[in-house]
């Protein structure tokens, strides 16, 4: 099959970084580039900056634009994969209109285009590819910023009417803190990233002693990434600890209501957080999580992400017509 001799892009657009990547037909990846998505200059900033990422990854895989296949791309925002488009792209730059990233992208790099949804092509990665790969049905929760989710069931994805997965706005509690979605009580308003670095400031700003912040201009950065709060939690920072464990708590319930409601095989704890606090963090999720589980006798597994930061870009190349096994 000549098809099976081409490579395929995929780029995972996130709101701090673009990571792309060239895989051959079995997903393996040949070359990769990440660069930080730029914070001004609006879509079309963003868009030049994926395909410089691409072009570099392509170079890194030794291969030209000729031999692709097409590139997928996993975004955020609203993705209209039909039309080509991505628009409200909250974290993104000016980007609330729909833009036609699709068209963008081809005349830029010359070949077609497939745009996902960045949590959807994640979920699948890890479905196809890595940790998910034993099992029909799964959820995915990918523990970053923002807290997003993907479901598997009976072998395929299940998006609902477009916006299923929204594992993040589980309610843990009732009337509870705000949720960067400005309702209240959602499990991303505990867990989130961003939700928990303005928890963090505030309890600083009130006098609360940590490293948190000391560690993160120490590493020349400006918010608390995933390396940051690894860090504090190394160094026994009491604050670190007790708002991941407080995160811990969100995830592992609300885990435990989609768990009682869909019944699925396996639970797969992805993204920025998620991965980097691996295995052991993944076994508390799965420890509190149990407490709520109404089949308790036949809990599911739960597993780390093995495709690490890959998994979005690889997940996205699996967006390229042909890619999907049939
Ligand atoms: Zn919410």
């Amino acid at each position: 099959m000549a098809s099976k001799a081409k490579l395929r892009g995929g780029i995972d657009l996130g709101g701090t970084k673009i990571q792309a990547v060239v895989v051959d037909a079995d997903s393996k990846v040949l070359g990769s580039a990440r660069h930080p998505t730029p914070t001004t200059g609006g879509p079309a900033a963003v868009a030049a900056e994926m395909a410089g990422a691409l072009n570099e990854a392509l170079e890194d895989a030794d291969a030209d634009a000729a031999k692709l296949q097409g590139v997928g791309v996993g975004s955020p925002g609203d993705v209209d994969a039909k039309a080509g488009t991505v628009a409200r792209a909250g974290n993104l730059p000016d980007w609330e209109r729909p833009f036609e990233l699709g068209k963008a992208l081809s005349d830029a790099l010359g070949t077609p285009i497939a745009l996902g949804n960045d949590v959807g092509v994640a979920t699948e990665a890890e479905f196809q590819l890595g940790s998910g790969d034993p099992y029909q049905s799964l959820i995915g929760v990918f523990w970053g910023t923002g807290v997003g989710g993907g479901i598997i069931l009976d072998g395929k994805q299940w998006h609902g009417r477009g916006g299923a997965g929204e594992i993040g706005h589980v309610v843990v509690q009732e009337d509870g803190a705000r949720c960067p979605c400005g309702r209240h009580g959602c499990m991303e308003a505990y867990a989130g990233r961003g939700a928990m670095e303005a928890k963090a400031r505030k309890e600083h700003d009130d006098g609360r002693k940590t490293d948190l912040f000391k560690i993160m201009k120490k590493h020349d950065r400006v918010r608390l990434t995933s390396g940051i709060w690894q860090r504090a939690l190394d160094a026994d920072d009491k604050l670190a600890h007790e708002l991941i464990d407080r995160a811990v708590d969100a995830i592992g319930t609300a885990v435990a209501s989609v768990v009682n409601v869909l019944d699925v095989e396996a639970v797969i704890i992805g993204g920025g957080l998620g991965v980097r606090l691996g295995e052991p963090y993944a076994k508390k999720i799965e420890k509190r999580a149990r407490k709520n589980l109404f089949n308790d006798s036949r809990p599911p597994d739960f597993r780390v992400a093995s495709l690490g930061d890959f998994g979005g870009a690889i997940g996205a190349a699996l967006l390229v017509d042909g890619a999907r096994p049939s």
